[in-house]
């Protein structure tokens, strides 16, 4: 199964304009969990995802697990100490995967247990390919581009406000958003983040 990120999350925001309107981040952000329901049970109406859950993950941001019967049923579990933004982009890394990945389950033994995703592979995509492909699938459907850029026009420096508006609007972290617009801004920009001591810079 090869599927580009970018292509099928934006075959799913195709979807989700035309059944709630173009418009639909004036009314808010992606419910990315009830998407995950919903749409996996389209896609794959026995071996769907139908549980999504918090819970006490040590050293991982969320992880997409396989039931052991078969046809497998699956859950996303997201570490339960995130804010909301984060959140959603955890179930968006999870859900990419499922979209992605999901035959390596079935056809790999590295991956018998299932996804379980680091911080930094949530976050940022680091790690193997496949979290950068379900980290730029997260991206992708959470943030179009098309409305992205009406947002914030690419030849506009947007400030810190304006970054914070687009986090309500796209319901996700400042750092995700931050990193979104980055990727198609004209404007010369440098975004410096400051964790635990250590500055981050893109
Ligand atoms: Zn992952």
């Amino acid at each position: 199964m090869t599927k580009s990120p970018r292509s099928a999350a934006n075959n799913i925001s195709l979807m989700l304009n035309t059944v709630l309107g173009a418009d639909r981040f004036e009314r808010g952000p992606v419910n990315v969990a009830e998407l995950a329901l919903e749409y996996t049970k389209q896609i794959e109406p026995s071996s769907h995802i139908e549980r999504i859950v918090a819970d006490d993950l040590p050293d991982c941001e969320g992880a997409l697990v396989p039931g052991e019967s078969k046809p497998r049923r699956w859950a996303i579990m997201y570490n339960r100490k995130q804010s909301a933004g984060r959140r959603a982009y955890t179930i968006a890394h999870e859900l990419g995967h499922f979209v992605l990945h999901r035959n390596l389950v079935d056809d790999d033994p590295n991956f018998d247990g299932g996804f379980y995703c680091s911080k930094d592979a949530v976050e940022h995509g680091v790690g193997r390919n496949i979290e950068k492909e379900a980290n730029e699938f997260a991206a992708t459907l959470l943030m179009p581009l098309d409305d992205f850029r009406k947002f914030i026009p690419s030849d506009n420096l947007a400030g810190l406000d304006r970054l914070g508006e687009a986090t309500e609007r796209y319901g996700v972290s400042l750092t995700a958003a931050t990193l979104r617009w980055l990727e198609y801004t004209k404007t010369r920009a440098i975004a410096i983040a400051s964790v635990d001591g250590f500055a981050l810079w893109v």
